[in-house]
């Protein structure tokens, strides 16, 4: 008794998600030109985005706090993707740098806060903060 009533409020589709998968497939097959047409339209809107004078900007704004840092991880020298570099502080018991955090500030007080910092690509980056765990470890 129970059940039925459960069964009368849910709707069509609630009731028959085999189907409505189906039919989804189905409207995908029929429609895969105007998919393609709208994956398109996004792409190239994030493209003029992605060009857009702030991105530029804020590129600019973090090759220039990578330079600030010398340029390259200073592990191994990687400096081919700026993505990849990350400002790691040289005191362990203060927080990493987050570069995105800073932008808004002066270019001096970004600076200081580099210099508090060494640059290091994510794989040494990951290396660096493995030692330094081990290190804490040997300590307890
Ligand atoms: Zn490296
Ligand atoms: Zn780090």
């Amino acid at each position: 008794m129970k059940t039925q009533t459960m069964t009368k409020k849910l709707n069509w589709a609630q009731r028959n998600p085999e189907k409505v998968k189906e039919s989804q497939k189905r409207w995908r097959a029929n429609n895969a030109d105007k998919i393609k047409e709208n994956n398109k339209a996004y792409y190239k809107k994030n493209k003029e985005l992605l060009n857009a004078s702030s991105v530029q900007r804020h590129r600019e704004n973090r090759q220039w706090a990578v330079d600030q840092a010398g340029g390259c991880c200073s592990h191994c020298g990687y400096n081919k993707y700026l993505g990849a570099l990350d400002f790691h502080h040289i005191n362990p018991k203060e927080k990493d740098l987050n570069y995105n955090a800073l932008f808004g500030r002066t270019r001096e007080n970004i600076k200081e806060e580099i210099d508090k910092c060494i640059l290091l690509c994510s794989n040494c980056h990951r290396e660096e903060h493995h030692r330094l765990r081990e290190r804490a470890k040997k300590f307890i």
